[in-house]
């Protein structure tokens, strides 16, 4: 045996001894160590558990419970426009674990239908949910956010909004006001209203009093009718006994719900008042701020899927509802002719530049709002509005009732 095997005999042990002791010095540690983690973190999530009770909690480390209120324009449980804000809660307690829970409340539970700006903006209510025309008595141009005659459809205006610039600049017109806006619903392009005289030329819109609201309304009074904004749930009655002689609503999904057949004999189309408003979120500046990343970013992706699922639900629903209003309850569905509808086009481009010159901000936004919509009006002559005009025309298809 040589020396150096005689050595290798004799260190081997010795690291066998010092391998050995390393894993049991491991394993002690594994041991004591790991129930020591686990307990820490169940510590934590039970603490949570008592304190979520009371409102702000902790989840787990660095994680709060918030609750918030929502107050909106629509009675609870309206049709169609109550069920986007509803669904915009489920989503973001579902998509945030609970951490992030939204109390609806209808018009008048906690403030009157057009209460919501006030609210969100002051933080008595971190989230509104609403439409942006509504606040045109303080910002003229938020017309743009909405709705605007002879406008965008829906599709054009999510286009304009969320890769056009748009949203920017209705970022920038809530800004002072302590707000941040998000699309949140759109019913795509509504029905002309519903009349009970006939509309054959323009001198018909003469002493009629109507439901109409927006820059739609300024157009009609300029017609020589007069223009009143009532909320949607009293709407029936005032057509009814007489308050006013027509209204609008939004289409047939919601107009059949609302009974319109009963008290008006003619549905006109198309609602070129409104070609596509849209219904927005609008949550306090310092609520949001003080919210983690995860739950801001949720909340601009719920209503961006609150925004398509509105539009994608009334695409569904619409054509029944005006199947059942002209087949089943007889109503004579019938276009403005032509002549009134250039006769509002033209006014229409009067009160956008009357607008203009009294509001410098409304005039910015309108001079944006106008080259997109000349740029993707360019555009779908060539796509959406050619495929639909060669669908038809190629297959010679007449209504379906
Ligand atoms: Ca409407």
């Amino acid at each position: 045996m040589s020396k150096i095997q005689k050595t290798q005999q004799g260190i081997l042990p010795g690291i066998i001894a010092i391998l050995l002791i390393i894993i049991v010095v491991l394993f002690f540690l594994l041991v004591f160590q790991s129930p020591s983690i686990q307990k820490s973190s169940v510590q934590k999530v039970s603490a949570s558990a008592a304190q979520s009770k009371n409102g702000t909690a902790t989840l787990l480390a660095g994680q709060n419970i918030y609750e918030w209120t929502l107050v909106t324009t629509w009675p609870k449980n309206f049709p169609g426009l109550g069920a986007a804000p509803e669904n915009l809660a489920r989503m973001l307690k579902e998509m945030s674990n609970g951490r992030l829970n939204i109390k609806v409340h209808g018009a008048g539970q906690l403030v009157p239908a057009l209460g919501v700006f006030g609210a969100v903006s002051t933080g008595s209510a971190q989230m509104g949910h609403s439409a942006a025309y509504y606040w045109r008595g303080k910002m003229p141009a938020s017309v743009f956010f909405t709705a605007v005659p002879f406008g965008m459809n829906a599709q054009e205006f999510n286009g304009w909004l969320h890769h056009g610039g748009g949203l920017a600049l209705w970022r920038e017109l809530y800004a002072e006001h302590n707000l941040i806006p998000f699309a949140a619903g759109n019913t795509g392009v509504q029905m002309g209203g519903w009349f009970n005289k006939e509309i054959n030329s323009i001198a018909d819109v003469q002493g009629l009093k109507m439901r109409i609201p927006g820059i739609g309304g300024d157009v009609f009074t300029r017609a020589g009718g007069t223009a009143v904004n009532i909320p949607g749930g009293e709407l029936y009655t005032s057509l009814q006994s007489g308050v006013i002689d027509a209204t609008e609503w939004v289409g047939p999904y919601n107009d059949l719900a609302f009974g319109f057949h009963q008290i008006a004999k003619h549905y006109y189309y198309p609602g070129w008042h409104e070609p596509g408003p849209a219904l927005e979120l609008i949550v306090n500046q310092e609520a949001y701020e003080s919210l983690p990343q995860d739950l801001q970013k949720m909340i601009e992706v719920a209503a961006r899927a609150v925004n398509q699922d509105m539009l994608d639900e009334y695409t569904a629903r619409s054509q029944g509802a005006l199947k059942e209003l002209v087949t089943k309850h007889q109503v004579d569905i019938r276009p403005f002719p032509n002549d009134v509808l250039k006769a509002f086009a033209d006014m229409s481009q009067q009160v956008y530049g009357e607008l203009s010159e009294k509001d410098a901000t409304f005039k910015a936004v309108y001079q944006h709002y106008r080259e997109y919509l000349e740029s993707v009006r360019g555009y779908h002559m060539f796509s959406e509005q050619a495929y639909f005009e060669a669908r038809d025309e190629a297959q010679a298809l007449l209504p379906t009732f």
